[in-house]
């Protein structure tokens, strides 16, 4: 059988993650965040002191880190960044690092690698129905008002006002969306599904409605 594979794509605090691990455990399947895999580049590109303006070198860095994703664990080079890659440093730098085009042709070879050995499961970032699987089985675009969004991200950006966590979030959203490698669009094809006013249970109950 083909690899199946459902999309989770959208902007950030959009509930992708918690949304998509509840849908992967709904259904038995593997779970991977591939957010976490351009934060654990850029976890890398600053404990190496890289610069982050330095194409070729930040490149050089995704081809050699050692990266492995599991669940919300996330292993750096074998040491543990679970809690450092949702920090400040690297949710300022992320941005910049997943603009650049060798980064992503080299997490995209590695996301199609997972597949391929686990056979499929829910994947979630901001191109994977546009880009990594354009033919997945289910593709869903997560939306939520930018005050929602704000809030679920509050605990990134400690001692910030949720008007201030929105700017900041607006400013990431823009650099995705507007980035010339693989930006952050609804794909083709794919459901959108606005969280705002959804329990995490409403927004499976959706989603597993639509593959059926
Ligand atoms: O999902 P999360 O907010 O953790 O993603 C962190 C960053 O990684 C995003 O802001 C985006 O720049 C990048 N990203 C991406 N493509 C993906 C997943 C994440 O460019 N498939």
């Amino acid at each position: 059988m083909p690899p199946q594979v459902i999309a989770i794509d959208g902007p950030a605090g959009s509930g992708k993650s918690t949304v998509a691990r509840a849908v992967a455990d709904r259904l038995g399947l593997e779970y991977l965040d591939t957010g976490a895999m351009y934060r654990g580049v850029a976890h890398a590109v600053l404990r190496r002191g890289v610069d982050l303006n330095d194409a070729e070198a930040v490149a050089t860095v995704a081809r050699s880190v050692d990266l492995d994703v599991t669940g919300s664990r996330c292993l750096v080079d074998g040491e543990d960044a679970s809690e450092a890659i949702r920090g400040p440093e690297v949710t300022a730098a992320v941005s910049a690092v997943a603009a650049n085009p060798a980064v992503r042709v080299e997490l995209v070879k590695r996301q199609r690698r997972w597949v391929d050995e686990l056979g499929g499961g829910v994947m979630e970032g901001r191109d994977i129905g546009s880009v990594v699987f354009p033919d997945a089985e289910l593709k869903v675009y997560l939306t939520a008002s930018a005050e929602v969004r704000a809030r679920r991200r509050a605990d990134e950006f400690p001692g910030m006002g949720v008007q201030q966590v929105a700017a900041e979030i607006r400013l990431r959203d823009d650099a995705d969306s507007s980035r010339a490698a693989s930006p952050l669009i609804t794909a083709d094809g794919a459901r959108v599904l606005d969280t705002s006013d959804l329990t995490v249970r409403d927004a499976v109950d959706a989603i597993v409605e639509m593959l059926e």
